[in-house]
């Protein structure tokens, strides 16, 4: 009985009142009765108004924050209301939600800590299963997108990242401000129409005051903001550039290795791919030697490498116009190396130089590198999600993990 005095003491729900606590040893759960304060009057679940009394239902369960380990289940008898505009109706309570078994303090409960672990981490943790710990997170996600305020939008990022097996990509658009940085929406694909989507979203008001997005050079999202966003300063990102420039120095490295093997040569670009991949300075002491020796032998693949990491100088510039001068020449140069995937690069570059120079135009406003951060923390929350097969689960996890969405308040928060 000390149990139920201490829980009322907490009135965490106006109206109600616990009545009796019993520990069942077997299934390790407290059962807690709970029952309607004496004259309190049921509310109607169609209006949220209160209503007089109809007749009530059987008992029904759900699920608490769980307690020393155990499983906490509140027992109620659900009344039905006489109301005035939606007839006979079920009342609302305020610990539970619609038809869910869990209550809303639990959700939360699952919801929080599903941002910290992995899904089937929490599942274990609190003795709850995946499907319960899904039901959490998307009713928050939900409740979060219903309420949140997506304007005034400055600076968007829009990026693409690869989902399921195969070559199924979806579409993040990122709010990217100093002060705000947030997963904004998300698109099934990275097509013209779907990213069209967005700008459905927000509507013409708000896509008409974006000061800056930043982009990659996939031609739909190009294609998209120069007719929706034709005010903005539209930013080729350093981020997809450098990302794309790796690519090729990779194409490069891996056809001359094949190349080399199957001539007979000796195996010299074995175990060099992070060598030549990463920055010179992030380098171990091993990888160091490896490069060293790998320079000394005139092989594309080294050339190609020295282009990439003289390029690095490109982001160095201050004034647009001597970075485009020095692009040019960049560009020139690798047009006469013969490496082919280089030379590709060039040309990418070249068609779309004046995007390119508009990083050195917004810099000031914009601090980089908040779109590659993001991505990585996509990336990670799709790593950690086993069983995000369908591209609703995997919205709503990501929605959770980036989306900065406000939460249902709950009188008392048990996290
Ligand atoms: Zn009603």
């Amino acid at each position: 009985m000390r149990l139920i005095s201490l829980l009322n003491h907490y009135q965490h729900f106006p109206g109600f009142v616990y009545e009796r606590a019993r520990h069942c040893a077997s299934s390790q759960t407290i059962e807690i009765a709970v029952r309607p304060r004496r004259g309190s009057r049921p509310v109607c679940s169609g209006c949220d108004k209160p209503a007089p009394a109809y007749d009530h239902l059987k008992p029904r369960r759900f699920e608490f924050v769980p307690l020393w380990g155990c499983m906490v289940v509140l027992l109620y008898c659900m009344r039905r209301v006489d109301c005035r505009t939606c007839g006979v109706r079920v009342e609302a309570v305020p610990w539970g939600i619609g038809k869910h078994q869990l209550t809303k303090a639990y959700m939360l409960f699952l919801a929080h800590w599903a941002r910290k672990l992995s899904w089937q981490e929490t599942a274990v943790s609190f003795r709850s299963t995946w499907d319960k710990v899904c039901q959490s997170v998307e009713y928050v996600v939900q409740w979060g997108l219903e309420h949140r305020q997506l304007g005034p939008i400055v600076a968007i990022g829009v990026d693409e990242i690869q989902y399921a097996k195969g070559h199924k990509y979806l579409t993040l658009v990122y709010q990217i401000e100093q002060q705000c940085t947030r997963l904004l929406w998300i698109g099934r694909e990275r097509t013209v129409a779907s990213f069209e989507q967005f700008f459905i979203l927000i509507g013409a008001g708000l896509a008409g005051q974006i000061a800056f997005v930043c982009s990659d050079m996939w031609q739909p999202y190009l294609t998209v903001i120069r007719e929706r966003c034709s005010q903005a300063i539209h930013i080729l990102d350093r981020f997809h550039i450098v990302a794309k420039m790796n690519t090729a120095l990779d194409q490069v490295r891996a056809g001359e290795a094949r190349r080399l093997a199957r001539d007979g040569y000796e195996p010299v670009l074995k175990k060099t791919r992070w060598c030549v991949l990463k920055r010179r300075a992030n380098l171990t002491r091993q990888q160091r030697f490896r490069l060293r020796d790998l320079l000394r032998y005139n092989l594309q693949t080294a050339r190609a490498y020295l282009l990439k990491e003289d390029f690095q100088q490109f982001w160095d510039y201050e004034q647009p116009s001597w970075a485009g001068k020095f692009l040019d020449e960049w560009c020139g140069q690798v047009m006469r190396s013969r490496i082919d995937p280089m030379k590709k690069i060039a040309r990418t570059l070249r068609s779309h130089r004046a995007l390119i120079l508009n990083y050195f135009r917004a810099r000031k406003q914009l601090s980089s590198g908040v779109v590659e951060g993001l991505n990585n923390k996509a990336k990670l929350t799709m790593r950690k999600s086993y069983g995000f097969r369908t591209f609703h689960v995997t919205e709503i996890a990501l929605y959770h993990a980036l989306g900065k969405l406000p939460e249902p308040d709950v009188a008392h928060r048990f996290y």
